[in-house]
């Protein structure tokens, strides 16, 4: 504990001067206007401009965003929250617990980065919290001259252009880098929509840089399938005996050829080489033998409606929309003698990993990032600082109580919920599924408790935002998935905010459609009795709002945005945004006693509890789970029920946990063990520890193909900015002349077979060839001449091209030109991607001899990607010279 106390005020150390600063310059800011500030932010931008350096302006650019938020917001940053957001400005991790204000912590450093003119990416999790917390935030940027964008998932390519070339934009890691990758592909400079990056900072930069960093983002195309490969492979695995021809690695769900098998295989199929990479076999016969081998009916999966529908494993549930991925699926299909649906191509792709890397400037903001600082140090460079609490935590954590089976954990938590309801105390619980949430809640109805019940579907972040922001409320009972309504709030009493909103927006639409349907009379509307509101000033200014005909026109989506984005809008811009303040201001007032009441009432009762029900795969999201109680001195209280026969025990608990099961009689009163706590301390770190070696090695593999995307994009980006690349054309042209000659002179090729080559290449006959004597002619040259010559025919016919397309109008050639280069990178790293996937299969086969996988990845990949410009050079002068504007 000591030591603990003693950590932390070394670090504090290291950042106080600077506070210190801060709060002094703050005080010197308290007696300047407010357009006098906005001057001194114009001032330190100007300072900037000269110096190119930020360091010197962090104090005071921290101490005017303060003055800006406390102006603007009424919230004036904690000491603590201006340590955090110099640990976010030191391109490190700042953990601050759920309720801290990381989203106001955020703006100091993205005023002082946005200084720069070079943009500031501030990204969370969704498109509700992006939007929420720029409406929010964007006050203060305003106030200092700076203009705030917002990245939303139906937004246009120039809407997301606009927003992009703000000071700063929030945005959903997704739409980020989704937008990364088409820029990429973009044919014209006027449809990318991304500046150069700068600086970003994550939020609950853990959720997104480890949960989700297990898949790469992917942008696919439909392709064809070769349908006939899979029923083919399928066939083959009658012919072949487990054990002499293939054995089976159960436990990592694989199959291994041996090598009577490889020969049986190239035999029947009449092959060479299994392993080809231009005509590879390997994926499909691995395939059709894991489907054979490992997948059974009713177990695995279930045939429905003509398709192989996936079933969970662990909770037997199924999963009609997954899929297996890389071929499995197909030759599951194959084997059952279904219909063969189709596989997608990849045509861009990039992990969270390497994408945020790309940033010169990186930094993250999370509740719970010290148990993963390891993973965030190798891969990410950036460092965790813990930063103290602005109030001490009053949080208890009451140790783990364990049941026998899940039968007694589940009666116990129903159990448990009826006893603290009984006084009205909140509580939230965390489950791990859905299903487990509805099976608790039928418990709950045994017992006539009411409670609210969240999923965390994508498509209801925002509504179940709005609930989890009430599980405060006195009474409350809510059952939430991991993830349901994250980044959200809860306060004890309930949240006024949501409420207002979504009263308001009723009034305000039943009074609208009232007027509308001509019925001016509402003042003796079912309203007053509806909403039992009844201040006289409320109803004048309603009515006088009614009555104006802009309002009027507004549908019920722009009400409601107006109250979202309202909430906290300090300058009204025209009148009737400026009655509806007066309005939530009215309703602010009424609510705001009974909710601070509310709020005393439930801290009596000591705050919101929170029931874990299940450890979960890492420690970070029991934690996350614990922190949602506590918020900023708040009191609360955590607990976890645990069984002996959930999944983390039974899979990783080990041969001993087995053990104890066996010999402890057991009743429906909980354990409370040591041995047990740390077993499952201990099978939580494996699993921490496995999911980190995956994510490892997806990071180890994607390295390569990583620098190969980087030059790529940086090269497809050179010829995207080029106003001409008639010198590339040129160089292209006479490199490929150069290159054939070295070859085919080696290969003692006759002068006539390389004329007849160029033919071809540049889509028309050449004199030599065509005149009557051409083979005396081809003979008295010499092989520079014939050089020479060959030069001389590609410049002529290029120039004949260029000649040909200025007939159109200006800038068409160069276009075309652009055109055909971009699209030829395109299709050869498309093809290089796909043969990338095939390698890293076929690799991960072979990698069970003596052979290191990754380094022979690695080897090939450099290979097969030090061909492409070769073949770049030929696709773009073969399309050029045949190319014509119809
Ligand atoms: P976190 O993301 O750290 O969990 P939020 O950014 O959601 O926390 O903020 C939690 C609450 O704390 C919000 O209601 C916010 O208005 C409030 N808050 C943040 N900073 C301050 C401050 N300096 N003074 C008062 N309230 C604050
Ligand atoms: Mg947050």
């Amino acid at each position: 504990m000591r030591k603990n106390l003693f950590q932390i005020n070394s670090f504090r150390n290291k950042y106080q001067t600077l506070v210190n600063e801060i709060n002094l310059i703050e005080d010197s800011l308290k007696a300047l206007t407010d357009s006098e500030l906005r001057a001194k932010n114009f001032q330190l931008k100007q300072q900037y401009k000269d110096t190119q350096d930020l360091s010197p302006l962090i104090a005071e650019s921290f101490a005017l965003t303060r003055e800006a938020s406390l102006r603007t917001l009424g919230l004036r940053h904690f000491d603590v929250q201006l340590i955090g957001g110099l640990v976010l400005n030191n391109q490190k991790i700042a953990e601050m617990k759920t309720g801290e204000g990381k989203t106001l912590v955020a703006t100091l450093p993205a005023c002082l980065n946005a200084l720069t003119n070079n943009g500031v990416h501030i990204v969370t999790v969704n498109d509700y919290l992006a939007s929420r917390d720029q409406v929010s935030m964007s006050q203060i940027y305003k106030f200092l001259g700076f203009d705030t964008g917002l990245i939303q998932n139906d937004m246009t390519s120039l809407e997301r252009k606009k927003n992009y070339n703000a000071d700063i934009t929030y945005v959903t890691n997704y739409e980020l880098t989704f937008d990364f990758l088409r820029d990429n592909m973009a044919l014209n400079l006027t449809d990318v929509v991304l500046r150069p990056f700068n600086y970003c900072i994550i939020d609950e930069v853990d959720s997104i840089l480890i949960d989700e960093a297990q898949t790469p983002l992917i942008i696919s195309n439909n392709i064809e399938t070769p349908v006939d490969k899979y029923i083919i492979a399928a066939e083959i695995t009658n012919y072949l005996t487990l054990n002499i021809h293939y054995k089976v690695d159960e436990k990592n769900k694989n199959v291994i050829l041996t090598d009577q098998g490889s020969k049986q295989i190239e035999q029947i199929l009449r092959i060479q080489d299994l392993y080809d990479v231009r005509d590879p076999w390997i994926p499909y016969v691995i395939n059709a033998i894991k489907a054979n081998a490992l997948f059974f009916n009713n177990v695995h999966y279930i045939v429905q409606n003509d398709r192989i529908v996936i079933v969970d494993e662990f909770t037997g549930r199924i999963m009609p929309d997954r899929r297996w991925g890389d071929g499995l699926h197909q030759a599951i299909e194959a084997k059952e003698k279904l219909p063969i649906r189709q596989k997608t191509e990849t045509v861009a792709a990039i992990t969270y990993q390497n994408f945020f890397l790309l940033y010169p400037k990186l930094s993250g903001m999370t509740g719970t990032g010290k148990t993963a600082e390891i993973e965030f140090e190798k891969i990410y460079n950036l460092s965790v600082e813990e930063i103290p609490t602005a109030r001490p935590t009053l949080r208890k954590d009451l140790p783990d109580l364990i049941y026998k089976d899940q039968f007694s954990k589940w009666s116990a938590i129903a159990q448990t919920c009826n006893q603290i309801s009984l006084t009205g105390q909140p509580i939230l619980i965390g489950t791990t599924t859905v299903e487990k949430s509805e099976m608790l809640a039928q418990l709950l109805n045994e017992y006539r408790l009411s409670y609210q019940i969240l999923n965390a579907k994508p498509e209801n972040v925002r509504r179940e935002s709005e609930i989890v922001a009430q599980a405060g409320k006195k009474g409350a009972i809510t059952i939430a998935t991991n993830m349901a309504g994250r980044g959200t709030d809860i306060i004890l009493g309930g949240n006024i905010n949501f409420k207002i909103q979504k009263e308001l927006y009723d009034i305000l639409t039943v009074a609208r459609n009232y007027v509308l349907s001509k019925n001016m009379n509402i003042l003796q509307s079912p309203l007053k009795t509806k909403f039992d509101w009844s201040s006289q000033k409320f109803l004048s200014v309603l009515t006088s709002l009614v009555a104006d005909s802009n309002f009027l026109k507004l549908s019920d989506i722009d009400i409601l945005r107006i109250l979202r984005e309202n909430d906290k809008i300090s300058i009204p811009n025209n009148s009737y945004t400026c009655s509806i303040k007066f309005l939530i201001d009215e309703l602010v007032l009424y609510y705001r006693k009974s909710q601070e009441q509310e709020n005393r009432i439930v801290k009596n009762l000591g705050g919101l509890y929170i029931i874990g029900t299940e450890r979960n795969d890492s420690r970070r999201v029991d934690n996350q789970l614990r922190g949602r109680c506590g918020r900023q001195g708040d009191p609360g209280t955590s607990r976890f029920f645990l069984s002996l026969d959930d999944n983390l025990l039974r899979l990783f608990g080990g041969p001993k946990i087995q053990e104890f099961m066996q010999t402890q009689m057991m009743d429906d009163s909980p354990l409370e063990s040591n041995f047990l706590t740390r077993s499952l301390d201990s099978a939580q770190e494996r699993v921490e520890e496995r999911a980190y070696q995956q994510r490892k090695n997806l990071f180890d593999y994607d390295d390569i193909l990583n620098k190969q995307r980087n030059i790529i994009y940086f090269e497809r980006r050179q010829i995207l900015n080029s106003a001409s690349n008639q010198k590339n054309i040129l160089a292209y042209g006479e490199q490929i002349i150069t290159d054939i000659f070295l070859e085919l002179k080696k290969e003692r090729a006759s002068k006539k077979d390389i004329l007849l080559l160029f033919e071809n290449l540049f889509g028309k006959d050449l004199s030599l060839l065509s005149s009557k004597n051409a083979k005396a002619l081809t003979d008295d040259f010499s092989w520079t001449e014939l050089k020479l010559y060959l030069f001389n025919e590609f410049w002529l016919t290029y120039q004949s091209k260029i000649n040909e397309l200025a007939v159109y109008g200006d800038g068409i050639c160069e276009n075309l030109e652009r055109s055909i280069i971009l699209i030829n990178i395109d299709r050869i790293w498309r093809e290089h991607l796909q043969k990338m996937t095939l390698l890293r299969e076929a690799v991960g086969w072979r990698g069970y001899g003596q052979r290191n996988p990754l380094y022979e990845y690695k080897q090939e990949a450099f290979y097969l990607f030090e061909n492409r410009k070769k073949i770049l050079r030929h696709l773009v002068i073969y399309d050029l010279l045949r190319s014509s504007i119809l």
